[in-house]
């Protein structure tokens, strides 16, 4: 009410009017009417009432916005817990479901090493469902390792500690069993070769001779555990590069080792790291002379692996071999030692098949080393050198030195090996044999049609 009496006199409206019309506040203004002031003071009402409604109407429309802001925010506010509620309603029905899937789940681990630390997604039940089929071909060497996703693979490692007796003699916590698998393929690295497939493979073909050379009925279920759980472990958080960069580029791994087998100590450290975690320790129970004689077991096995060892081992293992003799202790480790090693190196007893693939991923897992150690200015091998190796000279020799001798010393104490396992590896000789011949003749051929071009080679290479 601005031009109500209350706020504006007369004389207030008249300077208004003064200044509008840009004349001294004192002149006299005249509406040219006979009534003279009353008329004067009608107009002036009338406009101040003017004003006022006008100003009421911005008053009203201030309001009307004010209250359209409230409404709206309102609005915003309930949007705001309808999302909310919403989203509390998917939380609820989460951690439902997580709380039903609980029992069916590998466990979660709260530990500063991240790789000890699995958090990830547990593998639906029906990848657990093993046909009666695979069931039966997991006891041969010819399993096809590569038809498998990692939770297939679980599932089978899973398979063969109950199929051996182990989860039953020795009360193993089934639960336990596989949030231990699960932590052991979190602690696989994905190398192109020193992987949890590897791992696999080392496994299987550990429960392949198992099964084969009735070792269950040679050694006690505790050589078995061991043998089984040396295998799943031998690689543990293998970095991709071998002993030998390890020491030449005194990495941290060789510096905690000095030097000694670095890595074979780092996977069994590992192993033993899981271990400590009670939710994966599927010897949690046993008694502490028990969880020795299977810690010094394992550690033994896995050392073992080095292949800077293999003629040592080999050469302890021949001098025993022709008169073995399962009561004695000493035997009985060197056999487990060469059994171990055996199954590692033992992709080429696999079907050509099966086994080539591997080489690949040797090779590249080779040469990611070699050029790094050109990089690095560090010593090269020859056999991982991408421009002196190839498929057949990488693998002729190693299956006639140091497969087929370790497989036929084996085959004495096991003649049924001959068949599965001995005589793939001959086949394979002989297959790569052919291979480096024809890659020979290519290249005599090669040196004919393009000597200009390999002398530029040459020339590059000096
Ligand atoms: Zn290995």
């Amino acid at each position: 009410d601005l031009f109500g009496p209350r706020f504006c006199s007369p004389c207030d409206i008249k300077d208004l009017f003064c200044t509008a019309l840009g004349v001294p506040r004192n002149t006299n203004l005249s509406l040219l009417d006979p009534s003279g002031e009353e008329l004067f003071q009608n107009v002036l009402t009338q406009v101040a009432e003017q004003f006022s409604r006008a100003f009421k109407i911005n008053e009203l429309k201030t309001e009307v916005s004010n209250r359209l802001a409230m409404l709206e925010k309102r609005v915003e506010l309930e949007g705001m817990k309808v999302v909310e509620i919403d989203k509390c309603r998917n939380d609820i029905r989460n951690l439902r479901e997580e709380m039903i899937s609980r029992n069916h789940r590998y466990c979660s681990f709260l530990e500063d090493n991240k790789k000890l630390t699995p958090r990830r997604d547990v593998p639906s039940y029906p990848k657990y469902m093993l046909s009666q089929q695979t069931i039966e071909a997991l006891k041969k060497p010819a399993f096809d390792v590569w038809l498998w996703e990692a939770n297939e693979m679980l599932s089978c490692l899973e398979h063969m500690y109950h199929d051996l007796g182990l989860v039953k003699d020795f009360n193993i916590n089934p639960i336990t069993l596989k949030r231990w698998l699960l932590c052991i393929h979190d602690n696989y690295r994905n190398n192109p070769f020193h992987n949890f497939r590897h791992c696999f493979c080392v496994t299987q073909m550990m429960y392949s001779m198992i099964c084969l050379c009735s070792l269950q009925e040679k050694f006690t279920q505790v050589d078995i555990l061991i043998l089984m759980t040396a295998a799943v472990c031998h690689d543990l958080d293998h970095p991709g590069y071998n002993n030998t960069y390890q020491v030449n580029a005194r990495t941290e791994l060789a510096v905690r080792y000095n030097d000694l087998s670095p890595l074979e100590n780092h996977h069994c450290a590992v192993a033993f790291q899981i271990f400590s975690q009670p939710d994966c320790n599927i010897f949690s129970h046993f008694d502490p002379e028990a969880f020795k004689q299977i810690r010094q077991g394992t550690i033994t096995l896995i050392l073992a692996t080095d292949m800077a060892r293999h003629g040592e081992i080999l050469d302890s293992f021949k001098q025993k071999v022709d008169i073995f003799d399962y009561t004695d202790e000493e035997h009985v480790t060197c056999l487990k030692m060469v059994l171990i090693k055996c199954c590692d190196i033992s992709n080429e007893v696999r079907p050509m098949e099966v086994a080539e693939p591997w080489v690949d991923c040797l090779l590249e897992e080779y040469f990611m080393q070699s050029d790094r150690e050109k990089t690095e200015g560090l010593p090269v091998a020859p056999f991982m050198d991408r421009e002196k190796v190839t498929k057949p000279t990488a693998q002729i020799g190693f299956i006639k030195f140091v497969l087929i001798p370790m497989f036929e010393t084996v085959m004495k104490l096991f003649p049924q090996i001959e068949e599965a396992m001995v005589q793939p590896l001959r086949e394979s000789r002989d297959r790569y044999e052919e291979l480096k011949q024809i890659d020979d003749a290519m290249n005599e051929v090669g040196e004919h049609v393009k000597p200009d071009h390999r002398r530029e080679e040459e020339v590059n290479t000096v």
